[in-house]
């Protein structure tokens, strides 16, 4: 059994616990000290001792622990983890129903009831990410649930929370049978070579699963295309696979190269008919103002923060001057795809960049469409900042 620790809501956060919030905030709590392991069980009371939630204490980036249940008598035990991920495996069936896709999330943290956590299906293989060492503390609980709610070949995990750096131990295997990496996973009809034994990043990003389709399907027959921040070329392959004359992908990640020639491989593209630069960004749209580079589609999609040896990338900071370079090499008529996953800003803010950027470039622009989080990353209404993911498709006109 956990130690169960009872915190007390600052009269002022309340209503805000009480309407759903799930995340623990300290300076929400008057004696958030009184929680002093990793993995209590909390219980969240208003300053009458009322009782308003339960959760556990486990420090993130993001705050110090996320409410799991509002039903005073619930216990967190075996049959609470089996059946918050039951559900969940629930709403992604027409996921493992699909012919073309077979690479999806199962679990997405608070947005399934469970902060801290996700688990990702790669074809068999299953991926936990555990954003803290509190909710690892629950890990028995959650791979038994997998053992007996799935058929898996094998499952891995990536500790988010070590902050060491090298968080790999014993090549992130957890339970199963090791897989052969890379195993190859498809995306609406398009091969992905994952590597579940690497590092915290595996080979693709599931969020922007239906960006990319939309690309191939509707943006890129004849187009010339800049992919920037492109890891292994993902949307470069899905823009190639749509018909674009030529892709360019930069990256300033020696690993980016061979990862993105084996993608293009994966789908029968000649990756020799295609640019992939091993360069920082920055350098590249100077290299391509020089020559006068202009591409019909440039799409951006950097990490939130990123340092590189010269510089340091925030999208809060920084993403309005990252949009000018863009604009700069962008024809008429032609497509920005402005994403960003940082949850420092909502939507609204990240449109006032794009306005702010084209009103300093002189260039008139329209907002065609817009992208969030695909259907399996669930989010819940109580917690807008989940909802991290914006993408915009920009049309630059004169
Ligand atoms: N757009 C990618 C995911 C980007 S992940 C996709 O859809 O799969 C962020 C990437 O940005 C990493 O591969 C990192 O190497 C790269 N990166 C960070 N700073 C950079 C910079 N200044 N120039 C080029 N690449 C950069």
């Amino acid at each position: 059994m956990k130690r169960e620790v009872t915190l007390k809501v600052k009269g002022k956060f309340v209503n805000k616990y009480k309407n759903g919030y799930p995340l623990i905030m300290k300076e929400a709590i008057i004696n958030i000290n009184d929680a002093s392991e990793e993995g209590n069980i909390v219980r969240l009371v208003d300053e009458m001792n009322h009782f308003i939630a339960k959760g556990y204490y486990g420090k993130q980036n993001k705050g110090y622990g996320w409410v799991l249940s509002r039903k005073e008598k619930e216990q967190i035990d075996q049959s609470f983890f089996t059946n918050k991920i039951k559900d969940a495996i629930k709403i992604r069936e027409p996921f493992f129903q699909s012919e073309d896709t077979n690479a999806f999330r199962i679990v997405n943290g608070e947005g399934d009831g469970l902060g801290g956590l996700t688990i990702e299906y790669f074809d068999g293989y299953y991926l936990i990410n555990w954003y803290s060492k509190g909710i690892y503390e629950f890990r028995d609980y959650i791979v038994n649930a997998l053992k007996e709610l799935t058929e898996f070949k094998a499952i891995y995990q990536k500790k988010r929370f070590d902050v060491s750096g090298k968080y790999i131990e014993d090549d992130d295997f957890v339970t199963g049978e090791r897989g052969a990496f890379p195993i190859i996973v498809k995306e609406n009809g398009v091969n992905f070579a994952v590597y579940l034994n690497e590092s915290a990043m595996v080979g693709v990003f599931l969020d922007q699963r239906d960006v990319r389709k939309r690309i191939r399907d509707a943006y890129a027959n004849g187009k010339n295309v800049l992919n920037t921040f492109s890891y292994t070329g993902a949307f470069s392959v899905f823009a190639a696979l749509g018909g674009a004359a030529k892709t360019t992908s930069v990256d300033l990640a020696n690993r980016s190269l061979s990862k993105t020639i084996e993608q293009f491989s994966l789908n029968g593209i000649d990756y020799e008919s295609q640019d992939i630069k091993v360069q920082d960004v920055f350098h590249y749209f100077k290299y391509a103002v020089k020559h006068q580079l202009k591409f019909d589609m440039v799409i951006l999609d950097p990490p939130s923060f990123a340092r590189s040896k010269k510089m340091v990338f925030s999208a809060e900071k920084d993403y309005k001057n990252l949009l000018m370079e863009a604009i700069a090499i962008t024809e008429d008529q032609g497509i920005i795809v402005a994403s960003t996953n940082s949850s420092a800003f909502n939507m609204s803010k990240f449109k006032s960049f794009i306005d702010q950027a084209f009103k300093e470039t002189n260039k008139s622009y329209k907002i065609i469409e817009e992208f969030s989080l695909p259907k399996d990353f669930k989010t819940i209404k109580e917690f807008p900042e989940g909802s991290y993911l914006k993408v915009v498709f920009i049309k630059k006109m004169q």
